[in-house]
């Protein structure tokens, strides 16, 4: 799945146990000195427990994953995950009972049980993006691989608002009418909000009683009953004292309804009116927003072009690969030009909407082969349906040919942050290349080749939301080819193109791989240009004689090593598209979840 935990493929690590289940597996691991083995932490997202055997004991020890995105034993040193951790232990017991020796494997068969989070957090990021944007599919799914970190922490915020448990602010003594009303069994419980800010409690009845906890946020941004259990969010805090009764009498057994919500368990969270279109307003026209103080950023799916124009089957029976010119207003300004023409702004008239659209307008009507070109990268166009690709929307045959597609109001991506650099993150560079790879893994998918990726060629609509653009090259690979043969060499990007290219006029999939590292290089040097003032034949032998473009100033190591894969000389050892977007979506996950911690951190202090 998409979210697997970091330590799943560690041979050691048996996911969501009990402690008296890790002592039943060391136990029949023969209880030697130094044995261990790794599982998750009940309480908060993120968070291990190394158990370790001295003397014929387990001893436990909880792994917090701290604000800034490492892993530490409480006292002791920082790790950047917990494969690391445990090596670090295994060489120097600093401070535990014994160094790690013996990995306690899990028996074959067995894989980590899946945490009682895991399945509700996966459940939830799914219906929270379905309901708070309507999508479906593979739009849904792309959201998900995207946003996820994002989307998490919308809902760690929010999530317990919509629960039944539930009820808002209201004050003690109503609480204790609620819980007193109906049947009284141990454990009926609620939540409620305190009139501090960030401050909630729990009301709970146990022998006929009622009893209150207060739940304060502490100055890690972790919620905690006083003395007792500290957990990432309010919902956690709930699911883990249904459990175990840490710090408060008994465990959560029956949810006290609140009224005024429909009594139904674990349902998504509040959501947000559909594209927040306070948020599209906000976004200037050339795309850039500054992040929202306290409000959430712009997410690819708030945009109008995130779905299909026709995903509305009302809108849908009016489509046609032509379009009626009536329904085509031009605006004059320019957005760009190629040797084709000029692209330029307009809307486009459907039945219950306007969208703003970006006109391809061929100059030269009377050169059929340039007609046949742009009819060709229309008909190619046609075909294809990613939230991460520039779609087509139609084509208009009037005062001249024209090529009507979503608008990108954010323009050329290596323009954007050569213009932006300042402003720009490298979070955020990283991001929007994780849409490409989501773009381009797509192509693949489909057995299409674009034969043109470049910085110049990937759009923005926003900030945070790209989307691959200018099919003109593209071309299909038959069914049984596993690349396209070009028949004649001709005006190409060399500097993007693979050696099999400029070799065997040879265009795979791979290729395209090799131009996406090159772009990779473009955004994370915020738009320079790839082998400064090299001619094109002069980085054709650079490149037969080893050489690669270095690595940026501000590039991360896992960047440039990807970078290096997508360079590598043979095709068939290269990687491909599935690969790189795994590789891209692990590391922009990482670096989002740590900005995220860090945000917290500002946040409360
Ligand atoms: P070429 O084949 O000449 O490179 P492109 O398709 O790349 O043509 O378009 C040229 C320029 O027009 C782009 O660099 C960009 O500035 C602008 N442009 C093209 N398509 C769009 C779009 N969908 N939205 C906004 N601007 C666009
Ligand atoms: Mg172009």
């Amino acid at each position: 799945m998409t979210m697997r935990d970091v330590a799943y493929n560690l041979p050691f690590f048996y996911g969501s146990i009990s402690r008296s289940e890790a002592d039943e597996y060391l136990k029949l691991g023969g209880l030697s000195d130094g044995l261990f083995l790794l599982r998750l932490c009940l309480r908060n997202l993120g968070g291990y427990v190394l158990s370790v055997v001295f003397d014929l004991k387990p001893h436990h020890y909880p792994i917090e994953r701290q604000l800034n995105g490492t892993y530490a034993i409480s006292g002791g040193k920082s790790h950047c995950g917990p494969e690391e951790l445990c090596a670090y232990y295994a060489r120097d017991a600093d401070g535990l009972c014994c160094v790690l020796l013996k990995p306690c494997l899990r028996p074959s068969g067995i894989e980590p049980k899946p945490g009682v989070f895991d399945s509700i957090r996966e459940h939830m990021l799914r219906e929270y993006a379905r309901q708070t944007w309507n999508l479906e599919g593979e739009s849904l799914e792309s959201a998900i691989i995207s946003q996820a970190p994002q989307l998490q922490k919308l809902i760690a915020s929010t999530a317990h608002e919509k629960m039944a448990w539930y009820h808002g602010l209201i004050q003690r003594e109503e609480a204790e009418r609620r819980l007193f009303s109906g049947a009284q069994p141990d454990g009926k419980y609620l939540l409620r909000q305190r009139k501090e800010a960030g401050a909630y409690a729990l009301s709970m009845l146990y022998g006929k009683s009622a009893y209150h906890y207060r739940i304060d946020l502490d100055k890690s941004g972790k919620f905690a009953i006083p003395d007792g259990s500290k957990c990432d969010t309010l919902w956690q805090l709930v699911e883990y004292l249904k459990l175990k009764s840490d710090g408060v009498i008994h465990v959560l057994r029956e949810v006290c309804n609140n009224p005024s919500q429909p009594a139904e368990p674990a349902r998504p969270p509040s959501l947000p009116p559909n594209r927040l279109s306070a948020i599209s307003l906000a976004c200037n026209p050339d795309g850039y927003t500054p992040e929202p103080i306290g409000g959430r950023r712009i997410l690819p799916m708030d945009a109008e072009s995130y779905v299909s124009p026709y995903s509305d089957p009302e809108e849908l029976k009016d489509k046609t690969l032509y379009l009626k010119r009536e329904c085509l207003l031009i605006d004059e300004v320019e957005l760009g030009s190629g040797n084709f023409g000029c692209v330029k702004k307009g809307v486009y008239r459907m039945r219950k909407k306007q969208i703003d659209v970006a006109i391809k307008v061929l100059k030269n009507d009377n050169e059929k082969s340039l007609k046949d070109e742009l009819m060709k990268e229309a008909e190619f166009m046609q075909k294809l349906d990613n939230p991460y690709i520039v779609r087509m929307i139609g084509v208009c045959q009037a005062e001249h040919l024209m090529l009507v597609m979503e608008m990108a109001s954010g323009g050329p991506l290596n323009k954007f942050l050569s213009s932006k650099k300042d402003q720009l993150t490298i979070e955020n560079v990283v991001e929007l290349l994780h849409q490409v790879s989501i773009g381009m893994k797509y192509l693949e998918e489909n057995h299409f080749v674009h034969r043109d990726l470049a910085a110049r060629n990937v759009l923005l609509v926003n900030q945070h939301y790209a989307k691959i653009s200018d099919f003109g090259l593209s071309k299909a690979i038959g069914a049984d080819d596993s690349y396209y043969k070009a028949r004649t060499a001709g005006k190409w990007p060399v500097k993007w193109y693979a050696p099999e290219c400029i070799n065997f006029r040879k265009f795979s999939s791979k290729a395209d791989v090799w131009s996406f590292g090159i772009t990779m290089w473009e955004a994370l040097t915020y738009g320079q240009k790839p082998y400064k003032k090299m001619k094109g034949p002069e980085v054709v032998s650079f490149i037969e004689q080893g050489g690669r473009l270095e690595r940026p100033a501000e590039c991360p190591d896992e960047m440039y090593e990807l970078m290096k894969k997508c360079w590598i000389y043979k095709c068939e050892d290269r990687p491909g598209f599935e690969e790189v977007e795994n590789s891209m979506r692990i590391y922009h996950h990482h670096i989002t979840q740590k900005v995220s911690t860090d945000d917290k951190v500002s946040e409360n202090t």
